[in-house]
């Protein structure tokens, strides 16, 4: 049995449509077990192709590779990787040690792609490192390293799973005499310990160390010279085509790319941060977009709470099909439609309201505010009772008392830090007795509900206003199923009481607060999306570029791709990899950004005054999203470098 017999070879490069050049024209060979054989010939003669075909980093025209009798010709992808990664030892003339790793790690590289990788592999790849004379470089980078110690490490690396033959590419083509005779020295030593050696090399001192001297010429072996004949070894070990389905994402893997994507990050760290920095935008502005959403709506939800449950809104309009019809000809509510509604059967209560404005004087202190004229019920559905003082009775509400409940705004503005409750201020030049402070409200939407003063209704109309009308009603339903009726009802009656036409009647609104509640819930949660949508566009932004990126980074890397393949990495292997490297910035970017983004959102609502709430949810939403977009924008330049056939990403200039 053969070690490795070739028959019929072919590799023809194509440019375009044509035929380039015919690397390898029908070549065949058989090497043995325990054999040195150096290829030699003129450059361009095809040495390089022959040693990529044996070491299955390329693709076959035509032809038959047999390894230990097995027709492997014809295998997947993956299939090679795993053939290579067991089998197959690499020295190249460039070394391909990766520069980030120090000598041990990047002996240990073969250990990757075959398992975990455990202390025992460890031992061994030092034990190998000192074999081959650097014991006491052990945590060394390669780049502090010379090219002789450089090209041992490469000769432990191709050692390390202990394979069946070493492929070496012109190994000494780097290197200064002294050091070629080194790793000379090195490989004549394994040799003489039963290692199959194929080396590429132009240089005939080189090859003398060969036990057989193949010749190439255009593509043909045109001499095959036995140099030393020896004893012809047992095998070793024998193959196993069909590798066992290896678990991809084993803990130990991702922990081993976790790793070495941390250190690619911080090897180029100005990069790095740009690109942590797209996404940590993103992410910032979609918790903060989501915090105002979020703020506007409960401050929203608040406010209608507020203004009390089941309530219902009666109100004219001056406006009728669309034709302002002015003051006169507008309905105008009056007490004895107060009572009609009070005595409904679904109503609770029911406030009358009569408004307008007026300059309130408090000694030489003067403010223009809203005077609001009701009764007694508005304390009830308003949920204003007095915080200071109290509000005034039913008799009181309905009699003509100059007495005043005020806004905590007027208060401020009036007395500042003094106590009002008992004093007298003048509102349009009449004397009011301040009998209580309505509770702080804070501002609800359009108006601020601290600054106004609250009158009973008739001192309003009679002593102020001049009105004799009632502006409007809240009703209260005793409970939410009677609203409707009552609804109905309502128009009903005043259609009624005022004899109104069909089109008059259009004029009576009766509005549901749910109603209301349910459109203005709507429309925030309208903002919430706008907000949190445009945001989520400057995290696409990052996104696209961490695309950008990683396309430059896999550009830079494709040599470490050609190696990592050719030390047995499947597709998987490198798309796993460089997508752990994306998922890593948006993940770093990702936690920088929710911690930016609250940041921000206590600064707006402190400061700002807006109200600005963090949900959970908007973080582990936004923190998701950055991982997926990590994913989604990681996996296309991902795949691409996994589909990189390996003679190409290491002929790659
Ligand atoms: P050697 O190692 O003997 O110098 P190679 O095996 O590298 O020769 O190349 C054999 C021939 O194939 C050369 O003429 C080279 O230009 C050509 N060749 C190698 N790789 C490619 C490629 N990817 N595309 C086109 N031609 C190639």
């Amino acid at each position: 049995m053969s070690l490795i017999e070739l028959k019929n070879i072919s590799k023809t490069y194509y440019i375009g449509n044509k035929v380039a050049v015919r690397a390898l024209n029908d070549v065949s060979l058989k090497i043995e077990q325990g054999e040195f054989v150096a290829i030699m010939g003129p450059s361009g003669s095809g040495k390089s192709t022959l040693l990529a075909v044996l070491g299955l980093l390329d693709e076959l025209d035509s032809g038959e590779y047999i390894l230990q009798d097995k027709n492997i010709a014809h295998l997947k992808e993956d299939d090679y990787a795993g053939l290579r990664n067991r089998f197959f030892g690499f020295i190249f003339q460039m070394f391909n040690l990766l520069p980030k790793l120090n000598i041990v790690d990047n002996t240990m590289l073969p250990f990757i792609y075959s398992g975990e990788i455990t202390e025992e592999k460890k031992q061994k790849a030092m034990g190998i490192l000192k074999r081959v004379g650097l014991g006491d470089r052990l945590h060394h980078k390669p780049n502090e390293l010379s090219g002789g110690q450089q090209q041992r490490v490469a000769v432990a690396r191709a050692l390390a799973n202990d394979p069946l033959v070493i492929l070496a590419d012109e190994p000494t083509g780097n290197l200064d005499s002294k050091s070629s005779a080194e790793i000379m020295g090195i490989l004549k030593e394994l040799h003489g310990q039963g290692n199959t050696i194929v080396m590429v090399t132009h240089e005939s001192g080189i090859a003398a160390a060969a036990s057989r001297v193949l010749t190439l010429k255009d593509g043909k072996i045109v001499r095959d010279e036995v140099r030393r004949r020896h004893d012809k070894l047992p095998d070793s070990k024998t193959i196993e085509i069909k590798h066992k389905a290896k678990h991809v994402f084993s803990f130990s893997q991702l922990i081993n790319y976790s790793y070495e994507a941390g250190l690619a990050l911080l090897n180029n760290k100005l990069r790095s941060f740009l690109s942590i920095l797209g996404v940590l935008i993103g992410v910032g502005a979609v918790i903060t977009m989501l915090a105002i959403g979020t703020g506007a709506k409960q401050k929203v939800e608040q406010t209608m709470s507020s203004l009390g449950t089941n309530i219902l809104m009666v109100r004219t309009s001056h406006r009728s099909r669309g034709i302002a019809m002015g003051g006169e000809s507008s309905t105008r509510f009056n007490f004895s439609d107060y009572d009609s509604i009070k005595r409904m059967d679904g109503v609770k209560s029911v406030v009358p309201y009569v408004s307008g404005s007026a300059q309130v004087v408090n000694k030489n202190k003067n403010w223009r505010t809203s005077i609001v004229g009701t009764t007694y019920e508005y304390k009830d559905v308003k949920n204003s009772d007095a915080s200071e003082g109290r509000f005034f009775s039913m008799s009181e509400g309905l009699g003509r008392k100059k007495i005043a409940v005020l806004g905590a705004a007027v208060v401020k503005e009036l007395f500042a830090d003094e106590n009002p409750v008992g004093q007298s201020i003048r509102i349009n030049r009449v004397n009011f007795e301040v009998i209580g402070v309505l509770p702080e409200k804070g501002i609800s939407g359009w108006r601020n509900v601290d600054d106004q003063i609250v009158i009973p209704i008739k001192t309003a109309m009679y002593r102020l206003l001049g009105k004799d009308y009632i502006d409007y009603f809240d009703v209260q339903a005793r409970d939410e199923e009677s609203i409707p009726l009552v609804q109905e009802e309502i128009v009903k009656m005043i259609v009624k009481n005022h004899r109104l036409s069909e089109a008059a009647s259009e004029s009576i609104m009766v509005r549901n607060m749910a109603e209301i509640q349910a459109a203005a819930s709507a429309m925030t949660d309208t903002l919430s999306v706008l907000l949190g949508g445009i945001a989520a566009i400057s995290l696409l932004v990052g996104g696209i570029g961490i695309m950008n990126i990683m396309l430059v980074v896999i550009m830079e890397r494709t040599h470490e791709i050609g190696l990592r393949k050719a030390l047995g990495a499947q597709r998987g292997d490198i798309l796993l990899q460089f997508l752990v490297e994306s998922v890593m910035i948006c993940f770093v970017g990702g936690m920088i950004g929710v911690v930016l983004g609250s940041v921000v959102s206590w600064l707006i609502s402190t400061f700002v005054g807006w109200n600005a709430v963090i949900s959970l949810w908007s973080v582990i939403l936004a923190f998701t999203f950055s991982v997926v977009i990590g994913v989604v924008f990681g996996i296309w330049p991902a795949y691409r470098a996994s589909k990189l056939l390996p003679i190409v990403a290491l002929r790659y200039e």
